[in-house]
């Protein structure tokens, strides 16, 4: 990360030109990673200006946004400097620097969500906390800080017990399971030890995994997609199938706790709630994310609103879109790397090239510099009449591969 900002001359534009879109006010968004990308293009279609602050170059937003300032989100001076220039300021990744956010919002700087929003989430266990004491259901958990008290845990919750690291966690990448209480101590290792800040959680037994994107106007409106069932590989979403293949009365209770959920924090934008379903039909609340979320890219191809238009339209004060689907079906597919560098680019593309001959699919490429295993380089996304309808065509793209992975 650089510690100073630096505005990318690329992509500088011309600062005199008024402002004539659907949003007279310039939305700044910490990230310009894909989902900063996929924002950009939604805006795109409404003419409103949306910059950038993330210290990579060439990152996925960069060449689609209105402005990109190179800088790290995690920097005090950098956000200052960024928030003078926008109107709103938003994040397509809660690993910001949320003091800052905080001492913004002080001085009348316009953030959406708030910065309490951004602070309880970035923490997994005060996001815990805070759901738990707002009566949503979720599988329990407690703090650990020595090995003593991760065993009284294990004795308390039983085997497999998940490990969380509390701060900074994407693409289960924080997580560890240990099997056993011999295993702890290499999962607290495996952690980066109790020094990281690290949680327990019982092992939710579930059979399937949901989503709910859950959008929340600045007049707190909220507004709710169709629920989704997402299928992880190795800890990382890989394929999402909307609507869930679930009964009424599930999609009925996922989208009650994911509202319920939205309802207890601060701020517009939309949100992101992933739920397990248990064998008994129980909803327990996984996690939230503050913004647009791999669980809705579907979205772009199959709902009236994108989740990406309907975060744009919540922090700008637009009123919230439709967010029913507009096709019967769709199923979206991350394209993840297989391999590191060259060969890995060239699996992705005949991915892509399949892809391209099936009707009703639509390539989303993020542009990311680098190729890297289980990296998320774009997606695809197929409508269709069925999911079953749907299915089939995936099972064509990925040639019988990864259709069951869990
Ligand atoms: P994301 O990329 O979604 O931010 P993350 O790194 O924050 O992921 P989690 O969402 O906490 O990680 O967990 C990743 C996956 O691990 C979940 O989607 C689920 O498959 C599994 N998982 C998490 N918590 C539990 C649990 N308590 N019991 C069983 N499986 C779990
Ligand atoms: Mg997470
Ligand atoms: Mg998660």
């Amino acid at each position: 990360c650089q510690a100073t900002a630096r505005d990318d001359d690329a992509s500088l534009r011309n600062d005199e030109s008024p402002v004539h879109g659907l949003s007279e006010v310039i939305v700044g968004v910490l990230g310009g990673g894909q989902l900063g990308r996929m924002m950009c293009q939604a805006a795109s279609q409404m003419a409103i200006k949306v910059m950038v602050l993330d210290p990579q170059k060439n990152c996925p937003a960069s060449s689609l946004s209105y402005h990109h300032m190179i800088g790290s989100f995690g920097d005090s001076t950098t956000v200052e400097e960024f928030a003078k220039r926008c109107g709103v300021l938003t994040v397509e990744i809660e690993h910001v620097d949320v003091d800052t956010l905080e001492k913004l919002e002080k001085q009348g700087v316009d953030c959406q969500p708030k910065a309490s929003t951004v602070r309880i989430i970035q923490d997994k266990y005060q996001q815990k906390v805070h759901f738990s004491r707002h009566g949503i259901p979720l599988p329990e958990f407690r703090k650990i800080d020595d090995l003593e008290g991760a065993k009284k845990v294990g004795e308390l919750f039983g085997y497999p017990l998940m490990i969380k690291s509390r701060r900074l966690a994407y693409d289960g990448r924080g997580n560890y399971v240990a099997k056993s209480e011999e295993e702890l101590s290499s999962a607290v290792d495996a952690l980066g030890g109790f020094g990281r800040g690290l949680y327990a959680e019982k092992w939710a037994p579930f059979v399937k995994e949901l989503a709910v994107i859950v959008a929340r106007g600045r007049d707190n409106s909220i507004s709710c997609y169709p629920v989704v069932e997402t299928i992880h590989r190795d800890n990382i979403c890989h394929i999402v199938k909307a609507p869930a293949k679930v009964k009424w009365k599930t999609r009925e209770l996922a989208t009650e706790v994911a509202f319920n959920a939205v309802n207890s924090l601060e701020g517009a934008g939309v949100f992101a709630v992933e739920l397990f379903l248990t064998e008994d039909g129980e909803i327990l609340l996984n996690e939230v994310a503050p913004r647009p979320h791999n669980s809705g890219h579907h979205t772009i191809e199959s709902c009236y609103t994108s989740q990406f238009e309907q975060h744009l339209r919540a922090v700008v004060g637009l009123p919230l879109g439709d967010p029913s689907m507009k096709t019967p079906a769709a199923i979206m597919y991350n394209i993840l790397g297989e391999e590191e560098g060259e060969p890995g680019f060239q699996l992705a593309h005949q991915l892509i090239k399949r892809a391209l001959a099936i009707p009703g699919a639509a390539v989303h490429w993020y542009d990311k510099p680098e190729m890297k295993k289980q990296r998320k380089m774009g997606h695809i996304t197929i409508v269709g009449p069925s999911l079953n309808n749907i299915e089939s065509n995936l099972a064509i793209l990925v040639e019988g591969k990864g259709l069951d992975d869990k």
